[in-house]
């Protein structure tokens, strides 16, 4: 039998959301990061479209992209080589049968301090000139949205985590988890592992890392999501266009290293596993995006689809299982969990330690509760 790694705190899942939470929770605690692939990012966090869209998601979701969007602007020294954000802007465009999701989606930019703007006419099609002139009547404009360097993020992240004394482990998949004599003896296919405190940022997995664990599940639901890359007509320079999606969410696009990055924005429920793309989504996506702009898809560069999982609310998951002692629940992030991580890493961080949710950061511990009302 081998001797037991033993550490402060375990998070299971080395995406965004473990390896985030994973350099704040160093400052304070020894930590070991465990993630089953042989590389951490491989599931959801290598997959997004990754864009920071303030006016995205619900006014919880909303809040924690806020709180964390000065770590974007201004990193810690040394975190990345290049600035992690790029200009980008995201625009919601709409038919004349959808306009009113425009001003729904207005209503909430300026309830949440999100500066967001109507367009049409000339001002409309100057920023998106691919879109169909006879189709698209108003767009709905986030001129401060912008590109993510997800792989510069998370590199960032676990640096950091290894830099305060944290250690991540590779090819060290979760097998069982026990709670006994305070402590969790965690089996892992790199041997065993104990620690005071479990963070379970498992991604699509949470809730059956939870059932392990002898937790109560969320109700998580990992959702499908397509997505490909095709090349632009020769000469036409789209380096500045932004993301741009029909405001009933069934079609975005976006430039993405001199190609396009497509989806069909397609919610498929499917169970945890390594997601890949079904054709006919591809099929619906090129045939709506082609209804919908004057862009041509001929065939694919490239084609994915990754897990956005949620919770009946569609807010987050954080905080300590009412029931299951030690263990903390770092999930749900839906599509928005880049966006979210430095604020969502903070906050997990300062919950476990147990000084509350950051100021600066406003939402309240029942928003993210594991047995807040509705979900299980
Ligand atoms: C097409 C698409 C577009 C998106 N666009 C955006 C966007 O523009 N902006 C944005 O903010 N978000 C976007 N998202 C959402 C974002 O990618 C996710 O919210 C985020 O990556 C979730 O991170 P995570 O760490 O929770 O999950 P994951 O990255 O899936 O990480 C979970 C990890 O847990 C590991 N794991 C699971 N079970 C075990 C176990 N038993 N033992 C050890 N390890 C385990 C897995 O191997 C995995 O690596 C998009 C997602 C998709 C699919």
């Amino acid at each position: 039998m081998s001797i037991p790694e033993t550490t402060d705190i375990a998070i299971i899942g080395g995406g965004m959301a473990g390896a985030s939470a994973g350099y704040f929770i160093a400052d304070d605690a020894d930590v070991v990061l465990l993630e089953r692939e042989s590389q951490p990012g491989y599931h959801t966090t290598g997959r997004s479209a990754a864009l920071l869209f303030e006016g995205y998601g619900n006014a919880v979701i909303r809040a924690i992209t806020k709180g964390g969007r000065p770590f974007f602007e201004s990193p810690p020294a040394g975190f990345a080589d290049a600035p992690v954000l790029s200009p980008r802007g995201g625009l919601m465009v709409a038919a004349e049968d959808h306009l009113s999701l425009l001003d729904d989606g207005l209503a909430e930019s300026l309830a949440t301090g999100v500066h967001a703007e109507l367009i049409d006419g000339d001002a409309l099609f100057d920023v998106a000139p691919f879109l169909r002139r006879d189709v698209i009547v108003r767009g709905l404009f986030e001129p401060g949205a912008m590109d993510m360097d997800v792989n510069a993020m998370l590199q960032g992240f676990l640096r950091g985590l290894r830099a305060k004394g944290g250690k991540v482990r590779t090819n060290a998949e979760v097998l069982s988890l026990k709670r006994d004599g305070g402590v969790w003896r965690i089996e892992t296919r790199a041997g065993p592992v104990e620690a005071k405190i479990v963070v379970n940022a498992a991604g699509a997995w949470a809730d059956e890392l939870a059932a392990m664990a002898g937790a109560k599940k969320v109700g998580l639901v990992p959702k499908r999501r397509t997505a490909f890359t095709f090349d632009p007509t020769p000469g036409l320079d789209i380096a500045r266009w932004p993301l741009t999606a029909g405001a009933d969410e069934t079609w975005y696009v976006k430039p993405d290293a001199g190609r396009i990055f497509g989806s069909p924005a397609d919610q498929t429920p499917s169970a945890p596993c390594d997601a890949q793309p079904e054709e006919l989504d591809l099929a619906i996506a090129a045939d709506r995006i082609m209804a919908h702009t004057t862009l041509e898809i001929r065939r694919f560069a490239s084609t994915w689809a990754g897990l956005r999982s949620f919770v009946a609310d569609k807010s987050p998951v954080a905080g300590f299982d009412p029931k299951a002692e030690g263990f903390f629940w770092l999930a749900g992030q839906g599509g928005y969990g880049i966006q979210t991580a430095p604020g969502m890493g903070r906050l997990a961080a300062s919950l476990i330690k147990g000084a509350g949710i950051p100021a600066d950061i406003k939402v309240t511990p029942s928003d993210l509760a594991p047995d807040r009302p509705g979900l299980r």
